[in-house]
């Protein structure tokens, strides 16, 4: 359970956000809902906690930028004071080949999933120091073990998450705290669907367990790393991908 608990889940309002900030809400947790511009999903899926054991409050604020995350910390403090658990799962894709690819979808794509983690880990970090047993997660991508094509900007931020969590993870440690990172394989949301039918099933039958993650595989797991249960698990990356290799 995860009563007790505040958590911060960046990107909330859909996909694999939503369902994660629903899993901790049906286990007590108070939930912060951040999204960046689908306020109506993001509402909705604080209404879907608030009538479950948690209450939730949602969080406007576009992670890669700092003086945003800042007014957030301040919100998310007025509301409910420190957090314990700080979800990084916003991102988003821009995919090109090498060749073709500027150095606006390489920033663009290194602002949110990099500079984003950044953000929200700096300004909430002395709350994840502080807190018992504090938890940062971060949710990288099998593309940032394997590569993929047409994916040089995205796979290089999903890699630098590791380096990032280890690192946090040594940091934090002897404060009891812990960091972690989860890497999904390929989930049925919003961002896959920006790739081509064909290319989806190209992918699809790549998979050992034959189907894509529903968002709620990857939110158990992450559910346990906000938990106690995981108390002695830092620094680590855990694979949710269906079987691929990595
Ligand atoms: P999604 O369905 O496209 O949802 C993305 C979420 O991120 C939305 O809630 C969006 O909020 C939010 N977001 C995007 N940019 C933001 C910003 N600048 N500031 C704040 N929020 C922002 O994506 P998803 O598939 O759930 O992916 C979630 C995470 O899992 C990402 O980090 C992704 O890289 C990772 N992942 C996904 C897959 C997959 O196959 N889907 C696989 C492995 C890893 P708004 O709608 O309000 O903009």
């Amino acid at each position: 359970m995860l009563e007790d608990r505040t958590c911060l889940v960046t990107g909330g309002s859909r996909g694999i956000g939503r369902a994660i900030a629903t899993e901790f809400g049906r286990h007590g947790a108070d939930v912060v809902v951040n999204y960046r511009s689908s306020e109506a999903a993001a509402e909705a899926t604080a209404e879907a906690i608030d009538g479950t054991d948690g209450a939730a409050m949602t969080a406007r604020a576009d992670v890669s930028e700092y003086g945003a995350v800042e007014a957030m910390y301040e919100a998310v403090h007025d509301r409910f004071g420190p957090v314990d658990v700080v979800v990084n799962n916003a991102g988003i894709t821009a995919d090109r080949r090498f060749e073709e690819m500027t150095r606006e979808d390489w920033d663009r794509v290194a602002d949110i999933n990099l500079g984003g983690t950044f953000n929200c880990t700096h300004c909430f970090f002395d709350d994840i120091r502080e807190a018992e047993e504090g938890r940062l997660i971060n949710i990288s991508s099998v593309v940032g073990q394997q590569g993929n094509y047409g994916q040089a900007n995205y796979a290089t931020t999903k890699s630098g998450l590791f380096g990032f969590t280890r690192t946090i993870a040594l940091e934090i440690a002897s404060e009891g705290s812990t960091a972690n990172c989860v890497a999904p394989g390929f989930v049925d949301t919003g961002m896959l669907e920006t790739v081509p039918g064909r290319v989806r099933e190209k992918i699809r039958r790549r998979i050992p367990l034959g189907r894509f993650a529903r968002p709620e595989d990857v939110a158990g797991i992450v559910r346990f790393l906000a938990s106690e249960d995981s108390s002695y698990m830092t620094g680590q990356i855990l694979a949710v991908n269906g079987g691929l290799d990595w």
